[in-house]
């Protein structure tokens, strides 16, 4: 058996960055993966310029009481005038800041009337004026290579006035899933049979990941089925995924099936439940991985183990999330030698600590713990949790995204 945290680095590894890039237009950007560093190509602000609706003035012309004439009113997008001795300058926000002025006044604070404005609090000097290059200064990297680009990253290239990327090529991504008991949703279920639950999972997953296009077949139990249906997927596939059929059993011919086809295959046992089978092969240079059948186990190990692999071949930095922490509620022992990953919802107490609920049946058949669930909390092999103690907790919003 190997442990979660090794076979987790090595499919991490198992593929290649991407070496296609393509330009994409900003109002397309959301979700791609930047292929460049991006540099501020602007100071922004660009100028000195208004935080406040107001008056800009110089600061020793103000005393108690004194009326200064309002030489010019000056709109954003206005050219302002350089103030002159003794006078204020009317200003909004964003309105840029007159020559000669150094501090704006809010006009809360201010009375005017036709001779002028009267200042009636005192401001601290350079107050409400935004600077020139104080949030964003020429030359320097805002965003690198290889992050995901979010509505946070867009409002910021938009600012700066860059309308094209460089960005990865999105990926495809195969899916065989095997049995003969299988018959896809919307079909009349024969007897003896279930409906196939892990291709449409797995497509949303991949979907969820931003995968641009997934493609699905199904193959029975026979070897020649899985070896067709595997070359058809490699043929225009970055990656695929099998599901199921790569125990030992009689039935098991995924691994036979991409042996025939010449592909060399690391079957692991990971120490990790659900999901104890898991194999990564290459063939024709691409990675290929098996999970295991059952839905609850391939969820698990396609979200914690598969999804760093697709970031990866994404050309993602952020290849593997953040694990917080959290205190599991209720006092048990889980046995055996496998780590466990149990499906928990996630509150907090009144310190702000962070929960973690378990759903009351954690079998590995249990597909209604998996809606139910916000993350997977991991438990140590063989281990006694007390109230209070700690444990990690794979949130689905970071792993699944
Ligand atoms: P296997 O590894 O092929 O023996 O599958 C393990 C278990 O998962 C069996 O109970 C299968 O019926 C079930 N299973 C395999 N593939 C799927 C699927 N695509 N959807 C739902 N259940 C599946
Ligand atoms: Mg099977």
């Amino acid at each position: 058996m190997i442990e979660f945290d090794v076979a987790q680095q090595r499919l991490a590894r198992a593929g290649h960055y991407p070496e296609t890039t393509e330009v994409c237009e900003l109002a397309d950007a959301l979700g791609r993966i930047l292929a460049q560093d991006i540099q501020a190509q602007l100071d922004m602000p660009p100028a000195d310029n208004s935080a406040m609706d107001g008056y800009a003035v110089r600061l020793t012309d103000l005393a108690e009481g004194r009326v200064l004439p309002i030489q010019q009113r000056c709109y954003a997008g206005d050219m302002p005038e350089t103030l002159k001795a003794g006078m204020a300058i009317r200003i909004f926000t964003g309105s840029l800041l007159p020559p000669g002025a150094d501090t704006v006044v809010i006009q809360e604070n201010c009375q005017e009337d036709e001779h002028g404005v009267r200042i009636l609090e005192m401001p601290e000097a350079g107050v409400n004026i935004r600077r020139r290059g104080e949030d964003m200064r020429v030359g320097e990297v805002l965003i690198q290579t290889g992050t995901k680009l979010s509505a946070a990253h867009i409002a910021q290239l938009a600012a700066q006035g860059h309308a094209r990327l460089s960005v990865y090529q999105r990926l495809t991504v195969g899916i065989l899933t095997t049995g003969d008991e299988l018959t896809p949703a919307g079909q009349p279920l024969l007897p003896g049979q279930i409906y196939n639950s892990n291709a449409p999972m797995l497509r949303a997953q991949l979907l969820a990941l931003d995968v641009a296009r997934v493609r699905a077949l199904h193959a029975p139990d026979t070897l020649e089925a899985i070896r067709d249906a595997l070359q058809s997927l490699l043929a225009d596939c970055d990656l695929v995924l099998t599901v199921g059929g790569v125990s030992v059993g009689e039935k098991d011919l995924v691994k036979p099936a991409i042996e025939s086809i010449g592909g060399e295959l690391d079957l692991w046992k990971v120490r990790m439940k659900p999901g104890k089978p898991l194999a990564l092969a290459y063939v024709q240079d691409k990675p290929l991985v098996c999970l295991p059948g059952n839905p609850v186990s391939s969820y698990a190990v396609f979200s914690l183990m598969v999804s760093p692999l697709i970031r990866r071949l994404q050309g993602r930095r952020d290849t593997l999330p953040t694990v917080r922490h959290a205190i599991l509620q209720g006092e048990r022992h889980f046995e055996g030698d496998r780590e466990e990953f149990i499906r928990v919802q996630v509150g907090s107490d009144e310190q702000g600590r962070l929960l973690a609920q378990p759903f009351s049946n954690q079998g590995s058949g249990v597909i209604s713990s998996l809606p139910w669930a916000q993350a997977l909390a991991r438990i140590p092999a063989d281990t006694h949790v007390a109230p209070g103690d700690v444990v990690r907790l794979y949130e689905y919003s970071q792993w699944q995204a």
